[in-house]
């Protein structure tokens, strides 16, 4: 006989209503919600949340309970109505102005990845990203496509900022860093990665490598002058002369690319880098045997309907950089989304 547990199919049907949770989330953070109940720093009831948002007092109610149940609030009774709070893990990560707030990232997901993932069945029928259908934007140069505008960018940049916040020192210590002195970030971005490098190492310096108009709105935004370890240096990193340093870092790079680029890319950065010198690969590592993480195989997914890329493993990883011309190559797992893999230029 059939066990009862395995006529009750739990695991699909919650999967296929998993973004069900999401959207509930996207249009919580959307909305205000947490933000509100922040500023007031009381319990509110549903009619108080929905005055503040301006959003309909059904409407309001209904989501407040559907953030109840996946315990992103507090409920707590008083004279048989009910008032709403932010648990713990709400106000670090998911109000707006919390240092290590998610929000941004969550704008992200609600405002150009769900959409891209709507056509997930065409790209992996086709085997290219979706681009075009979901934004009518040609893929043909990847960033010009992710870049299509500034505020796009700017959103962009906030996104791969956010993560850093959170799991930046565990990537940035997991290999002792500290024989580097000169660090170049190619593909740097909004810097969160070489600010974690400066807290962690005290004699590094870094610069921050990326295309110009990234580096104009990261150093006008996020990184501040307080930094004064951090520099940037504009560029392409596959055409223009990459600066002389002791240690490279591409993180979340290679996946952006197919393999052929990505030889081409390390070879540069083994031309430019000093001997004795290395360079570190920051990425979410599937296993060898392709059993997971999860979160890596979802992401592997997520390169192909937004990128030209894919997740490796870290065997795949050190293959690209031996044939590169690096030697001594490991990696690191962090026991969080990103791990690292070293290799090293000999002297
Ligand atoms: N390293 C950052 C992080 O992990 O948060 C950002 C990773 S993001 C996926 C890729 C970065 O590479 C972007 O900042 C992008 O502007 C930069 N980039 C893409 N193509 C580039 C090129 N040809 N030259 C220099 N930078 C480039």
């Amino acid at each position: 006989t059939t066990p009862a547990t395995d006529v009750y199919p739990r695991k699909i049907l919650e999967y296929m209503e998993g973004f069900l949770i999401s959207k509930t989330v996207f249009t919580s953070c959307e909305l205000g919600v947490f933000d509100v109940l922040l500023a007031a720093e009381r319990p509110l009831s549903a009619e108080e949340i929905s005055q503040a948002v301006g959003t309909s007092l059904d409407g309001t109610q209904r989501l407040l309970a559907a953030c109840t149940g996946l315990q992103l609030l507090n409920t707590h009774w008083d004279s048989g109505q009910v008032f709403y709070s932010n648990t713990e893990q709400s106000r670090v990560f998911l109000t707006r102005s919390s240092p290590l707030s998610l929000s941004q990232s969550i704008q992200y997901s609600s405002r150009t990845i769900y959409l891209c993932w709507h056509y997930l069945t065409d790209a992996v029928r086709e085997g290219r990203n979706q681009y075009e259908k979901a934004f009518g934007v040609s893929s043909k140069d990847l960033f010009q496509a992710l870049y299509r505008s500034d505020e796009e960018m700017v959103k962009f940049m906030h996104l791969m900022n956010s993560i850093w916040n959170i799991c930046g020192r565990d990537v940035v210590t997991a290999f002792d860093l500290t024989p580097f002195k000169f660090i170049c970030d190619l593909g740097g971005c909004s810097g969160a990665l070489a600010k974690q490098c400066t807290l962690a190492y005290p004699e590094c310096t870094v610069t921050i490598f990326d295309l110009p108009k990234v580096v104009r709105v990261s150093g006008e935004h996020f990184v501040t002058e307080a930094d004064q370890r951090i520099s940037f240096h504009e560029g392409d990193f596959f055409k223009d002369s990459l600066p002389v340093a002791d240690l490279y870092i591409l993180a979340r790079i290679l996946h952006d690319w197919t393999d052929e680029r990505c030889t081409e890319l390390l070879c540069r950065i083994y031309k430019a880098c000093k001997p004795g010198g290395a360079v570190l690969l920051v990425e979410a590592l599937l296993n060898e045997d392709g059993s997971g993480p999860l979160t890596a195989q979802l992401y592997s997914l997520n390169m192909l309907v937004q990128t030209e890329g894919r997740e490796r493993t870290g065997a795949q990883y050190a293959a690209l950089l031996a044939a590169s011309g690096f030697t001594n190559i490991q990696h690191r797992l962090t026991g969080k989304i990103y791990d690292t893999v070293l290799g090293h230029k000999e002297t």
